[in-house]
């Protein structure tokens, strides 16, 4: 094992994943966090039950903070963040914002992602209409016991709508990409609702139903015929209000007819946006972003997570959406690269 330890950025699923890997192996590492807990993002923005585990996110990802924050081998450094970072493989060296600094062999960012803000996609009524909210606040409903409930007044909702792709495949906003799991996170926030709340309708508007693999039968199909979700594919003109409704106006797209409908809250499935960082991280790290924002990943088979700068690795929503499954994997996976490269094994772009 090098003496050294290996940095690793972010302590999300992925960085998490990493440090806990190198430790099992005898490996020491740093996890650099710039908030105050550990946890990344289901942690920091209190996501409920996960898909696809049925798990509550304070539980299974807590669980993963857990082993980390008490294991010998890891440094745990929150509400720090990297400020320069200099040398070569097997010896880089690297300053935190609080002044001090330290030597290690290689670094692995998982610096994750940031939620799409939706005040970006001002005609959709979020920001507007106190009842448009997005799925991370109904899964802050839901994990914080309160329940869903409209924001205006504090009433069960009796209908509610749910729009997809917001903040995704969305040329017009500048974002092509799919965002790979807020399907699923829909269909499931959909049955929560209707299991809380039996009365209330639930609708969901879409493009196209990305539930993919496994996903398919035990989220899109369980809650149209297991808990009644109704599914419109449709193209959503404009979100509005009477005053006390909030109005969904647009097209259905299979009958091709114009829709006007009124809802008691409607809620954005937001996209994962490039993390705001990015430009600071490819700077400090002297790595390319690829053409989206999102930390490029130069080779996907040889040196798993290598980046475009040697003895640095990248895994997780850092490289483009990721789930929290793939994000650990990559996170194990990146942990290996950069060890080869502290023990002296490996090129970088192998
Ligand atoms: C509404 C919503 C619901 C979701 N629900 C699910 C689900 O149920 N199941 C699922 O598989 N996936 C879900 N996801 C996706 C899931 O959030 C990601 O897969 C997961 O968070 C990725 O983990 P990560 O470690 O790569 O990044 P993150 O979780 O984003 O963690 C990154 C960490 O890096 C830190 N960081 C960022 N910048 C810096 C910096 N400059 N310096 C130091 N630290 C920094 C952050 O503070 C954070 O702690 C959901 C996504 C959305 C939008
Ligand atoms: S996963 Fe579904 S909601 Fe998310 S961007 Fe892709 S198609 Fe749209």
């Amino acid at each position: 094992m090098s003496t050294k330890p290996i940095l690793i950025v972010g302590g999300g699923p992925a960085g998490l994943a990493a440090a806990h890997s190198l430790a099992s192996v005898g490996q020491k590492s740093i996890i650099v966090e710039k908030e105050d807990a550990l946890g990344g993002t289901p942690i920091l923005s209190g996501y409920a039950k996960l898909v696809p585990s049925g798990e509550w996110a304070k539980d299974a990802i807590g669980g993963m903070v857990d082993r980390v924050t008490g294991n010998k081998l890891i440094t745990v450094k929150t509400g720090t963040t990297v400020k320069e970072f200099s040398g070569k493989p097997g010896n880089f060296s690297v300053k935190y914002s609080e002044g001090k600094g330290n030597s290690v062999s290689s670094a692995v960012l998982c610096t994750g992602f940031t939620h799409f803000d939706s005040i970006n996609k001002p005609e959709w009524g979020f920001g507007t209409y106190p009842d448009v909210v997005t799925t991370t606040q109904v899964e802050q409903m839901i994990s914080s016991g309160q329940g869903v409930r409209r924001p205006s007044n504090g009433e069960k909702p009796k209908r509610v709508a749910i729009l997809l792709c917001v903040g995704s495949r969305d040329r017009q906003i500048g974002r092509e990409w799919c965002s790979k799991i807020c399907c699923t996170v829909s269909a499931n926030l959909a049955m929560e609702i209707r299991e809380e709340l039996p009365d209330c309708h639930v609708y969901v508007y879409y493009m196209d139903i990305r539930t993919f693999g496994l996903l398919e039968t035990k989220y899109y199909w369980k809650s149209q015929e297991e808990f009644k979700v109704k599914y419109i594919k449709a193209r959503i003109a404009e979100v509005t209000s009477d005053g006390d409704k909030v109005i969904v106006k647009g097209e259905d797209t299979l009958v091709k007819r114009p829709i006007t409908i009124p809802f008691d809250m409607v809620v954005h499935a937001v996209g994962m946006d490039p993390n705001v960082d990015n430009m600071l991280l490819s700077s400090i790290f002297d790595v390319n972003l690829e053409p989206n924002g999102f930390i490029d990943r130069q080779n996907s088979y040889g040196g798993m997570g290598a980046s475009s700068r040697e003895g640095v690795f990248v895994a997780g929503s850092a490289t483009g959406p990721e789930t929290i499954d793939d994000s650990i994997a990559q996170g194990q996976a990146a942990a290996f690269s950069a060890l080869a490269i502290a023990n002296g094994q490996m090129a970088a772009a192998e």
